[in-house]
């Protein structure tokens, strides 16, 4: 694994954030401000944008201009979530330029316990966690990790939100995909698209 696969990576999230960003936005409608597809279309199309322009040349660098970007191109929760997601798996990875698929899912584990440290929010709570915690457990099968992260944004249909925008509607949040979950289950097909 180097720098070129993970920026065809942040390229997929972005295509695809750009073709679900309707979908996205409209989970977001159900049960939050209606913003997510729009925030995070914003975010990765900065992150494509910039990689195409000033491709850094180690993994570690990738992950981390990617999360800098995300956190000062997207307003609300996802935006500094996904970042700091990114960062901290950046930091992770060091400056080496080539790294074995296992200490990239170490580094993703990492980024993903910061996400729950930043936001405070725990597996269950109707997050994006409950989509990132089963998928960085699968690594570094990423199929699987692809199809966990699927299955965890389904589960979140049927949970109450504890956390976020999405759980001042209490009981009524129930019934609805959360839409972070939804984005997370994105970035993970996206992974297991380009490791094919
Ligand atoms: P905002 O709610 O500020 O409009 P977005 O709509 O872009 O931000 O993102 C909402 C998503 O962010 C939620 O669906 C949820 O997955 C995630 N989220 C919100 N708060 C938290 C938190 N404290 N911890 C983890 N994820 C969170
Ligand atoms: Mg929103
Ligand atoms: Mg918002």
């Amino acid at each position: 694994m180097d720098a070129a696969f993970l920026r065809r990576w942040l390229g997929r999230v972005s295509e695809a954030v750009g073709r679900e960003a309707g979908r996205l936005t409209e989970l977001d409608s159900a049960i939050g401000d209606a913003d997510h597809g729009h925030n995070l279309r914003r975010g990765f199309d900065a992150v494509a944008a910039g990689l195409e322009n000033e491709p850094p040349a180690t993994p570690g660098a990738v992950l981390a201009f990617a999360g800098r970007t995300l956190i000062s191109t997207v307003g609300g929760a996802a935006g500094p979530l996904y970042g700091t997601l990114l960062r901290r798996a950046g930091k992770a990875l060091g400056e080496e330029r080539e790294v074995p698929d296992e200490r990239l899912g170490e580094a993703l584990r990492t980024g993903v316990d910061a996400v729950g440290q930043l936001g405070g929010a725990k597996a269950g709570d109707k997050t994006m966690l409950d989509a990132l915690l089963p998928a960085v457990a699968a690594l570094p099968d990423y199929a699987a990790a692809a199809q966990a992260a699927r299955e965890g944004a389904e589960a979140t249909v049927a949970l109450r939100a504890r956390k976020g925008r999405a759980s001042y509607l209490g009981e009524r949040s129930e019934g609805h995909m959360d839409p972070g979950a939804a984005s997370s289950a994105l970035l993970f097909a996206a992974l297991a698209e380009v490791a094919a």
